[in-house]
């Protein structure tokens, strides 16, 4: 060791904060973070510069008798932290005692690390010589190690969220969740956007969902609505000449959790005043631009490809068409005018159609082919059938019938345009081999069965890559992965029906929220009573979807009072009851509203195809269980029985309190 390297080191004096210290925190001061240590050029802080400062957790303690090493977890980054007595014995009588998760602070310098230790390694080329450590907080044993590959249950890592948060996916999850709304509030920021809160205790806004309510202390007998949306809110500031505004918005919606719905979940809530809808795409497109910018470094093409509604079903039987592949679905009905099968001319007799999709390079045993047959049973078809083509000789359950295979050969190749042709197609022409899965029955059915089934064969067939961005090989052996044109393949679905009917009650319900502008052009429909008629009308609205995802939803707005009226009451409601819900709102509408259109967009949903994680829970820090519980702190609990009398409630069943 060199001389001057002593002096430093006598520098250090050989007191040690061996538990928690307010001493230790008044006298010591974080330099950098890991990450920062890290970055710094290595003399930096070496032992002839000036001594570093770090503070974090315990990581992982190896204890060699004479050396310890500790790696040292901040948010960032972590760090080997060397303990050699030679060098402090103090530090490292300290290191000793130090267990996991313990808080601690290290003063040290940082070294080169031998080259050949580097792999797999996190702290860059160096690791930190501790000459000084002190324990700013002692841990008891966590529950669960904090590691990537965490083995504890969800509910586990729910109850202890703050053991979890420390894992580095989750670090990951919140840094991109801030980065992207930090970029769309930037963006919108940027275009005269005002960001404005609305209440959160509020009178009922109606998405469909059952509302969370709040009992009044002060009002005996009323509650208040917690927001499903700021839909009213939103609509209200329009009124009020603001023109443009947006809220990261909580909207708390009482529904059944399925899959990845939560009680409440975040959504960027936007509206325009006198705003095309050229406008408003224009301002989403640029959102989610400066988000894949922010967050990925990667710049998306726009504009987005449009489908309306009807195309989107015809298609790829799904409103929320996923437009990484091609394999779109094919009306075969012509093709199948002369062929000799009896069920078939029985069915299109009946007014039945045949549909089909072409998975290029899929050849089935008969086993998977009756594997798919149940499997389209279970999306609702009546069965399926098949027709492998580009072998020797036609095989699948039609093959007997089919004497001349070129027609299928032909609507194979038109089918499999890729659906990014919307995008500009980057698709090549197919192979010839693969198997159609071909469908009879009613169109709807036939499209919402086969829509599913895209998907499912897309997956097995490897037709889309992972949005980790590795294309799947190609499968078959002249086959290519059609249709592949980008990992992002975003889209705009407009024009839904503004009714649909109800499968089980044949009743015509609104399909959207009832602030929902029809098309100009069908305005008028409006007037009828025949279902039939009111099944045609056309909402002015646009649903923006990611890679088969719905993302977010808007519309043109209601802005006549006596079309919102005559809408409300084509739901049911009768004039009182317009009046009593809504009359508040309405009244604003007569006192000069704008043309306005807008959307809620949901966040959660952008974070985790950004993150490519399939559990909404992976990116909200403190989310609720499937069932609606929070098992960190216990949430829903029983109330004070003082609190039931102060709200003027009475519990239904007998009650023992909390606590
Ligand atoms: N309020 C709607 C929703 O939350 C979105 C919108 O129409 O702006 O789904």
């Amino acid at each position: 060791m060199r001389p001057q390297h002593v002096a430093v080191l006598r520098c250090f004096r050989a007191i040690t904060y061996p538990r928690y210290n307010a001493r230790a925190m008044a006298e010591l001061s974080r330099t950098h973070t890991i990450a920062e240590i890290i970055a710094a050029p290595l003399g930096a802080t070496a032992l002839d510069g000036t001594p570093a400062t770090l503070m974090g957790w315990v990581h992982f303690r190896r204890d060699l008798g004479q050396l310890i090493f500790i790696t040292l977890r901040d948010r960032w980054a972590t760090l080997q932290c060397v303990f050699d007595p030679e060098l402090s014995e103090a530090a490292h009588s300290v290191a000793e005692g130090l267990r996991g998760e313990y808080v601690v602070a290290f003063t040290g310098y940082t070294r080169a690390r031998p080259a050949k230790e580097l792999r797999g390694y996190e702290g860059g080329d160096r690791e930190f010589v501790v000459m000084q450590a002190a324990v700013l907080n002692a841990a008891e044993p966590p529950p669960f190690l904090v590691e990537e590959e965490v083995k504890a249950s969800e509910e586990m890592r729910l109850k202890f969220r703050y053991i979890d948060l420390r894992r580095r996916s989750m670090v990951r999850a919140l840094t991109v969740r801030h980065q992207a709304v930090t970029a769309i509030r930037d963006y919108l920021n940027g275009r005269d956007f005002l960001e404005i809160e609305t209440p959160l205790l509020a009178r009922s806004t109606p998405e469909g969902a059952r509302d969370y309510v709040v009992p009044s202390r002060v009002h005996h007998g009323t509650f208040y609505a917690l927001p499903q949306s700021p839909q009213l809110f939103k609509q209200i500031l329009m009124v009020g000449g603001i023109d443009r505004y947006y809220q990261i918005a909580k909207c708390l919606r009482d529904e059944d959790l399925r899959g990845n719905r939560q009680p409440e979940h975040t959504q960027l809530d936007l509206e325009m005043s006198f705003a095309s809808r050229d406008d408003l795409f224009g301002v989403l497109e640029g959102c989610m631009q400066a988000v894949w910018r922010a967050c990925l470094g990667e710049e998306l093409p726009v504009p987005f490809p449009r489908l309306n509604y009807d195309e989107a079903m015809r298609r790829y039987g799904s409103d929320k068409p996923d437009l990484r592949f091609g394999c779109e679905i094919t009306e075969l009905t012509p093709l199948f005018a002369h062929v000799p099968a009896d069920f078939i001319h029985d069915g299109i007799a009946q007014g039945q159609q045949l549909h089909g999709v072409f998975i290029p390079g899929a050849s089935l045993s008969r086993k998977l082919l009756d594997e798919w047959a149940l499997e389209a049973k279970k999306q609702g078809a009546s069965g399926l059938m098949s027709l492998e083509l580009g072998g020797p000789e036609v095989k699948g359950s039609l093959a007997k019938y089919i004497t001349d295979p070129q027609p299928f050969v032909e609507a194979a190749w038109s089918a499999r345009v890729p659906a990014g042709e919307a995008n500009g197609g980057q698709g090549r022409p197919p192979s010839k081999a693969g198997t159609w899965f071909i469908v009879l029955g009613a169109e709807r059915r036939n499209l919402l069965a086969l829509g599913q089934l895209r998907l499912k064969l897309a997956q097995t067939f490897g037709l889309y890559g992972s949005q980790a961005g590795t294309l799947a090989p190609p499968v078959g052996p002249d086959s290519v992965p059609v249709g592949v044109s980008s990992q992002w393949q975003f889209a705009w679905i407009v024009d839904f029906p503004l009714y649909e009917q109800d499968e089980a009650t044949g009743a015509v319900t609104p399909a959207h929220h009832a602030f929902t502008s029809p098309l100009a052009s069908d305005i008028p429909k409006l007037d009828s009573d025949d279902p039939e008629v009111l099944l045609t009308i056309r909402a002015d609205n646009y649903d923006l979807v990611l890679n088969g995802v719905e993302m977010s939803s808007g519309s043109l707005r209601i802005f006549d009072p006596a079309l919102q009226m005559q809408v409300l009451r084509k739901v049911g409601l009768s004039d009182e009851q317009i009046e009593a819900r809504f009359g508040w709102f309405l009244a604003a509408y007569r006192y000069g509203a704008p043309p306005h259109r807008g959307v809620g967009f949901g966040i959660d949903r952008l974070i985790m195809s950004l993150l490519n994680v399939e559990n909404i829970r992976e990116v909200i820090a403190f989310p609720k269980t499937a069932t609606a519980q929070d098992p960190l702190t216990g949430a829903p609990a029983e109330i004070d029985p003082a609190q039931w009398a102060e709200l003027g409630l009475k519990p239904a069943k007998e009650h023992t309190g909390s606590q």
